[in-house]
């Protein structure tokens, strides 16, 4: 028998040994619930989803993280240079939907040159994408953000959706760059929203209740009915 969220993240079927968790359930280590991780601290834990990543950019992959539950602080910086990411020629698409992050996550500054997504990952505290470039399409549908979100300076060189996206705390995306569509739909800020000095290449969608928000501005930020997206 695989992990019992194999049926839905088949990634891990065939990951071994599996972890039995209080709830009774058997888990692999990276579906197992927090402080149930066979012993393994957050450090040791990233270590494991490092090697994941490598690996797929290795091979040309898509690194596949879905479901993942961190075990405690996540940095992509924290990948260093030997094991990657290969910040001048990353080529892996990551997969973190339906992940949640803990504790804080740290992907400042990440060059994301292949597809991203964090459909319906829950970020427990801090999640920092500052300068963070996704060369490719980003997708942060029905996320959650319980804490402060910081995307200072990020460039969204393709489409960036954040579809039903629920911001609980401040959301920072101060400067950052949309080249392509971007769409803020029928989710919500729930403490305000800073899009000061933030640029749009094309069509940028915000749902009507967003309208409070300091979008910075531009021409191009239409506020749209949800069912006109
Ligand atoms: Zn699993």
């Amino acid at each position: 028998m695989p992990c019992v969220l194999a049926y839905k993240h088949e990634w891990c079927s065939k990951v071994k040994p599996l972890i039995k968790a209080s709830d009774g359930n058997r888990y692999c280590v990276y579906h197992a619930p927090r402080g149930e991780k066979d012993g393994l601290g957050a450090e040791e834990f990233n270590a494991r989803i490092f090697t994941r990543i490598s690996y797929s950019m290795q091979n040309e992959a898509e690194a596949n993280l879905s479901g993942t539950i961190f075990e405690g602080d996540f940095s992509f910086k924290d990948l260093g240079p030997e094991s990657g990411p290969d910040t001048e020629h990353p080529h892996c698409s990551i997969d973190f939907s339906d992940a949640t992050f803990t504790g804080n996550a740290d992907f400042a500054s990440v060059q994301f040159a292949s597809k991203v997504s964090f459909k319906r990952a829950i970020f427990c505290k801090r999640a920092d994408f500052s300068g963070a470039i996704f060369n490719d399409t980003a997708r942060f549908d029905y996320a959650i953000f319980n804490e402060e979100s910081d995307f200072t300076g990020a460039f969204f060189k393709e489409q960036a959706h954040f579809f039903d996206a629920n911001f609980l705390a401040k959301a920072d995306f101060r400067t950052a760059t949309f080249s392509k569509e971007v769409y803020f739909t029928l989710g919500a800020f729930k403490t305000g929203a800073v899009f000061t000095d933030a640029k749009y290449g094309a069509r940028a969608v915000f749902k009507r209740p967003y309208a409070g928000i300091d979008k910075g501005g531009s021409k191009n930020v239409h506020l749209s009915d949800p069912e006109e997206t």
